[in-house]
């Protein structure tokens, strides 16, 4: 069930990307109403584990009773894109995995990043790819495909790939229940204009469903992925303000540290939105 979002109003929705042990308690040290967690091994095919003492069943309903919303972050190695059946095919299984387990934790959503097919592949076939895992998935809870910052033949670094994805599984079943989620380190050192990104992103998809708000330690057009502090990077600082307020959507800070940091990072956001 999705959170209400309350575009340009100041009640936005900030959370945080946290440790998987308690998420409960990582939300109330920030007063965040939301989190974000791994489900296990982020760099791993070992497939889904819930850390949280007493399993997947205890962990929805202390997250119900504290009124926190979870998201969960697939592992990174998922690539459902690439031409290569050796990755495709257990990354369908780990998506189909932890899909599974956050329906289980009650999750809000599942992200997972929009992949990459090799070097010399036409993309095309990586789009294809995209409509068939999403109809080879049985999708449980919003699975929010994530923009990303390089990657060579990247599927989602770019709008053009972007809207390459979104018109291939746009015929697939269940492509209802799959939305976006912008990552804005992502979209500037990706080389996406953030004046206009959600604008951009909502022509092709129609949907903003999850703001990863990040500062970026590298420059536009980059290609590197280093998250930084607001105000600690290189974007600026007015500029990643209004996309987190025009998005106008839950928001998670993956950014460094721990509570205090991420509580400086929802306060430096909220002055400015
Ligand atoms: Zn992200």
């Amino acid at each position: 069930m999705p959170l209400p979002t309350m575009a340009g109003m100041s009640e936005l929705v900030i959370g945080a990307h946290v440790d998987q042990t308690d998420p409960i308690a990582e939300a109330q040290a920030r007063r965040a109403p939301v989190v974000q967690m791994f489900l296990g091994d982020p760099q791993g095919y070992k497939g889904p584990e819930v850390a949280y003492a007493g399993g997947a069943a205890a962990l929805r309903e202390a997250a119900a009773a504290a009124g926190v919303g979870i998201y969960v972050h697939a592992p990174y190695i998922v690539n459902v894109a690439t031409t290569n059946n050796r990755i495709r095919i257990p990354s369908r299984k780990l998506l189909q995995q932890h899909m599974d387990a956050a329906a289980e934790i009650g999750a809000l959503g599942l992200i997972v990043h929009g992949g990459h097919v090799n070097k010399a592949d036409d993309p095309a076939k990586g789009f294809d790819n995209w409509r068939k895992a999403v109809e080879a998935t049985d999708i449980k809870v919003p699975l929010l495909i994530e923009n990303t910052a390089g990657g060579d033949n990247a599927m989602t670094r770019y709008l053009e790939r972007i809207q390459g994805v979104w018109d291939a599984i746009g015929s697939a079943e269940g492509a209802d229940q799959v939305g976006f989620c912008l990552d804005t380190c992502h979209a500037h050192a990706g080389g996406n204009a953030l004046e206009s990104v959600v604008e951009d992103v909502r022509a092709i998809t129609g949907r903003i469903d999850l703001v990863h708000a990040n500062d970026s330690r590298d420059d536009f057009d980059s290609g590197a992925d280093r998250h930084a502090n607001f105000g600690a990077g290189r974007i600026d600082p007015d500029l990643l303000a209004s996309v987190v307020r025009d998005a106008g959507a839950p928001v998670i800070c993956e950014t460094p540290g721990g509570a205090d940091e991420h509580v400086a990072d929802f306060a430096w956001l909220r002055e400015r939105l």
